[in-house]
């Protein structure tokens, strides 16, 4: 289950919106980098697409693949690295996307990361979109400041504001996400932070690269520049940590949807790698990858798996 409890306010209005059927189409995410504007969306997914009851059961496999980002029906948008507006094309290719129907759950839901960073076209363009949207889509937008979106936009959405937690229960939260810290170490970050979940994380440096980040990366330069051997070397280091290749494949896909999405900003990206791969390739591998992410959490055999995927990707590349 996603962990929320500290934002009473806004998980009780979702509850009570959700319970009467009237999860609005397009919502709005208020609040600082850190406080949990990105686990608050994943809540609304989990909501939106749920199968259980009470709403987000936690356990449907719905639920299950939201909370570990692996939905193929929830869709992730961001501002490219490098860059520092939300690109008019990203939302074009969002708008093109939502007109396709829902791969396996009830309903798409689209989250657009940092979207006080869209300029006044691309907020247009996603004003046309809000306001006669596809059936079955959900939006959630993620905002640090709100006056920075068009009144039009703000008259189409229902706006929520998060609020810092307690130190206490920021303390708490540390607790459960950053174990190997001594209790002093996180009541230190807590305070440091303003009770800023986020930014108290930072400030433990808990962001250190996973064996899985460090061979995301290896991982995406053999399958675009080396043969299917070296790619299966560097898989081969799984063949009994389902978990790691979980986690190995589900940053693999967003390598791959950053990448995508590198073509339409013009900076960000390694130039090597795009010249390469072209937008469309490189979505058709992300959707790959994420079907192989999907595979790995059933009780299927990794090295064929891998063997598969690999192959998949291949093709797409001659
Ligand atoms: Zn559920």
């Amino acid at each position: 289950m996603i962990q929320f409890d500290y934002n009473r306010r806004v998980t009780g209005t979702l509850a009570n919106l959700s319970a009467g059927g009237r999860l609005p189409h397009a919502i709005l995410l208020e609040g600082p980098a850190g406080i949990g504007k990105k686990t608050a969306a994943g809540l609304i997914a989990q909501i939106s697409l749920c199968e259980g009851e009470p709403k987000p059961c936690g356990v449907c496999p719905h639920c299950v693949k939201v909370e570990k980002r692996i939905h193929p029906d929830v869709r992730f948008y961001t501002v490219p690295d490098g860059k520092k507006e939300f690109p008019i094309e990203l939302v074009r290719q969002l708008r093109q996307d939502a007109y396709v129907l829902p791969n396996e759950g009830c309903c798409k839901v689209y989250i657009l990361d940092r979207a006080h960073t869209m300029n006044a076209a691309a907020q247009n363009a996603l004003l046309k979109l809000i306001e006669e949207p596809p059936e079955n889509v959900r939006f959630v937008l993620l905002c640090e400041n709100r006056s920075r979106m068009l009144p039009t936009i703000l008259s189409r959405v229902v706006s929520m504001e998060l609020e810092l937690p307690s130190a206490e229960q920021c303390a708490e939260a540390l607790a459960r996400l950053a174990p190997e810290h001594s209790e002093t170490e996180r009541e230190a970050a807590a305070a440091g932070a303003g009770g800023n979940i986020g930014q108290a994380l930072d400030l433990l440096g808990t962001a250190k690269p996973s064996r899985a980040a460090a061979d995301t990366r290896r991982l995406q330069e053999t399958l675009l520049f080396g043969d299917r051997y070296q790619a299966l070397k560097v898989l081969a280091a799984y063949d009994k940590d389902r978990e790691g290749l979980r986690q190995l494949f589900t940053l693999l896909r967003e390598a791959f949807a950053k990448l995508s999405a590198a073509h339409y900003s013009h900076s960000g990206a390694d130039p090597r790698l795009l010249n390469r791969i072209t937008a469309t390739q490189a979505l058709q591998v992300s959707d790959i990858v994420a079907q192989a992410a999907l595979r790995a959490e059933r009780n299927v055999s990794i090295p064929l798996l891998c063997g598969c995927m690999v192959e998949e990707v291949k093709g797409i590349l001659t």
